[in-house]
């Protein structure tokens, strides 16, 4: 990771910059029911379906240095979820993303982790028809977020295969709809931490690998990249990887990946928007590969981070 040292102390005074402002809206923004307000004061009305059932989809984007990352490809996903569990969009895309960037303007904040939930809204009095509720849009803007500290980046995490959970099937909830249901996930983690570890892989029925709780999972073996092709969320960060992979010459491989292959990868990594590049260096207590940060994941994780600049990946914010 050539770009560590100069990446954390940009973004660590940035930090710093940000802990210097004041305002009611530093610690974080949410849109709720047509209003901004401070994050820590959202709340939610009880009898929204989202709360009472986890009849929701939602999207993550972020903002980094002052600038959306592939927000489009975000709202894209957004929209094929809502079309996938027939809600309606509470708002137009434009709309959408205005109260994305207002959000952002509010805050002040240049590097945040930025929620966009839609629910099914409420069943009219007397009613129990999904076809006859309004959805509805919530949103909020915090500092970002690191699934894996980024200081525990350089040396890697350690992750286990679950024993006790699979993923639910894909014929029981569909994994590309981005959503809440994470009674395996939470099971996963409680797993993890029991044997020792931080990171759940969870495999499916087959013996296939799918995802743990909110990151996709990438393998490195000889000259190829792998990372499951179904079963999982079709990550934006996957997709970065795929396409930082492939001009690099890499070779890739987007289908199954067999448990049994992990254990033979020369690296992995997770990847997602909240902590970008995320490198497993222990896997159920064995090292992988070196058992150190390999060099393909150091070149990815350089790109990944690099991309964040790019004008045609990226959407600037005027902050004024
Ligand atoms: C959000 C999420 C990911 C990662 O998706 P990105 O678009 O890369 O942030 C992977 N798996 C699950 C289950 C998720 O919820």
């Amino acid at each position: 990771m050539q770009t560590y040292s100069t990446m954390r102390a940009a973004y660590e005074a940035r930090v710093a910059e940000h802990a210097r402002r004041t305002g009611p809206f530093v610690g974080g923004c949410a849109w709720v029911r047509g209003e901004y307000v401070p994050a820590e004061e959202a709340q939610v009305p009880l009898f929204d379906l989202g709360f009472l059932r986890s009849d929701l989809t939602y999207d993550v984007p972020a903002v980094w240095d002052g600038r959306y990352f592939r927000l489009e490809d975000h709202l894209d996903r957004l929209e094929r979820s809502l079309a996938k569990i027939r809600m309606a969009p509470p708002v137009s895309r434009d709309e959408l993303r205005g109260i994305l960037v207002e959000l952002v303007r509010k805050t002040q904040l240049r590097d945040a982790y930025v929620d966009i939930i839609v629910t099914r809204g409420r069943f009219k009095p007397g009613t129990r028809d999904p076809r006859n509720t309004e959805t509805a849009l919530y949103a909020f803007v915090i500092p970002y977020i690191w699934v894996m500290p980024l200081d525990q980046q350089q040396a890697g995490g350690s992750a286990i295969v679950t024993r006790n959970v699979r993923r639910i099937p894909v014929s029981a909830v569909d994994p590309t709809v981005k959503n809440l249901q994470w009674g395996d996930f939470t099971r996963g983690i409680f797993e993890a931490l029991d044997r020792g570890a931080n990171w759940p892989f969870l495999p499916d029925a087959d013996g296939n690998l799918t995802e743990g709780i909110g990151y996709n999972i990438v393998m490195v073996k000889d000259d190829t990249v792998m990372t499951p092709g179904r079963g999982v969320l079709e990550g934006v960060t996957r997709k970065t990887v795929l396409e930082i992979a492939e001009a690099s010459g890499l070779k890739t491989h987007l289908g199954d990946v067999p448990i049994g292959g992990l254990y033979d990868a020369d690296e992995i990594f997770m990847c997602t928007t909240a902590g970008g590049i995320m490198p497993i260096t222990t896997l159920d207590g064995q090292p992988v590969g070196g058992g150190q940060v390999g060099p393909v994941t150091s070149a990815i994780w350089d790109r990944y981070w690099a991309l964040h600049a790019d004008p045609t990946l990226t959407m600037q914010i005027d902050y004024e």
